[in-house]
């Protein structure tokens, strides 16, 4: 069989959008209200729907995740060094770095590339204030081991849990864990607002401060009581969110399809690797479908099928390549840890597309054109 590229694109993501008509009636009581940004009433709503869905009242919302985690740092007083991973999105890193604290880069755990808690430890100095770690794919990160050396070091822990929204651990939702989460909802992500941020978080008292830094400081009309920023979420931002959360179960099942079809259709192909199952406690929300490819197995390198793909109209990522240690801005920051696991992984990676409107026919098809580049008989 000879496979043709498929006729449209396919792309490693698409965002869930909400019907029409349903958003415009959002859009029609915010129009009436003339309320757009500032603490709107859309904006409590969604705050408080997510506090249910997360069974906290500690959630604070911003206009992206980026500036959540800006400050977060700001905010707990983060300072000195902090220990993080190199294999994420670069905007972890540059939260610190915007904050003048110096990131400081150790391994990560081969099956589901979290930080490995082994070198967080061998990495601490008198300077370390906090560890900042990051549920990638929405695997999360070794909870129980992180937590003890947080305590023991008497530091933070901080979680970037920006692809983690709908993870669960023993039935509790992801965002327990540490002293902070922040969660993205960028329309590329899982949950989307649009744009979007969310902090979550143990300590109730840092709920003014965050309110605060996000809206310049101001504590009433003729108090500013920090140099705060802006990063207000506005009420389109929250009606999307609204109206997408609504259907977040619904996108995490269909999600859960494709993973499964993956798993079957990619499995026995030499050289194409899948993270192991996660443990039965924990619930998967089918944020990514990370591969790494064995180029001595598979007879192409990752970088190889991923070009080859892209003459099939199938568009992966090379999520997260190259390793943030090693973009230029980050080049003059000394690293101590080798960091072999994260440069293989690095090397190898390759996230493949799932979207909750990905067709599971097309997903067997993605998976059809892997074995037969592996086998060598496409032609193409
Ligand atoms: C998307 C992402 C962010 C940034 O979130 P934005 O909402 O896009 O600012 C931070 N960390 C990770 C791991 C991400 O994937």
């Amino acid at each position: 069989m000879i496979i043709k590229p498929f006729k449209e694109p396919i792309y490693v993501t698409r965002p869930f959008l909400p019907p029409l008509n349903e958003y415009a009636d959002g859009l029609k009581e915010i129009w009436d209200s003339k309320w757009l940004t500032n603490n709107g009433p859309v904006l409590n709503r969604f705050s408080k729907e997510l506090c249910d869905y997360f069974e906290t009242e500690n959630v604070c919302l911003f206009n992206n995740g980026t500036l959540a985690l800006q400050i977060a740092l700001q905010g707990m007083g983060i300072s000195g060094e902090v220990i993080t991973t190199p294999f994420t999105f670069v905007a972890t890193t540059h939260a610190l770095t915007w904050n003048k604290i110096r990131p400081v880069f150790v391994d990560i755990e081969p099956d589901y590339y979290t930080i490995d808690p082994e070198k967080v430890e061998a990495a601490i100095t008198p300077w370390t204030t906090a560890i900042l770690a990051v549920h990638v794919y929405g695997h999360p990160c070794m909870l129980d081991a992180l937590t003890d050396i947080a305590r023991r070091y008497n530091i933070k822990l901080i979680y970037d849990a920006a692809h983690a929204f709908g993870t669960k651990v023993g039935l509790k939702s992801i965002a327990h864990f540490g002293d902070m989460s922040m969660f993205s909802f960028h329309s590329t992500k899982l949950f989307h607002s649009i744009e979007g941020g969310m902090l979550i978080f143990p300590e109730t008292g840092f709920k003014s401060t965050f309110n605060y830094l996000k809206n310049f400081g101001f504590k009433n009309e003729v108090e500013v009581v920090m140099p705060g920023t802006n990063a207000k979420m506005n009420e389109m931002q929250a009606l999307m969110g609204i109206q997408v959360l609504k259907y977040i179960n619904e996108i995490i099942e269909k999600r859960s399809k494709i993973t499964k079809m993956y798993r079957d259709c990619l499995k026995n192909i030499p050289g194409i690797i899948l993270p192991p199952p996660l443990p039965a406690h924990i619930e998967n929300n089918h944020a990514y479908i990370p591969i790494e490819v064995i180029e001595k197995e598979f007879g192409m390198s990752r970088d190889a099928l991923y070009e080859k793909l892209k003459l099939y109209n199938v568009f992966s990522r090379r999520y997260f390549f190259p390793l943030i240690c090693d973009f230029a801005c980050y080049q003059g920051f000394p690293v101590v840890d080798p960091l072999d696991v994260a440069r293989g992984v690095a090397n190898r990676i390759l996230c493949l597309p799932i979207y909750d409107g990905l067709d599971l026919n097309d997903v067997k098809m993605i998976c059809e054109i892997i074995r037969e580049f592996q086998t060598g008989k496409n032609l193409l």
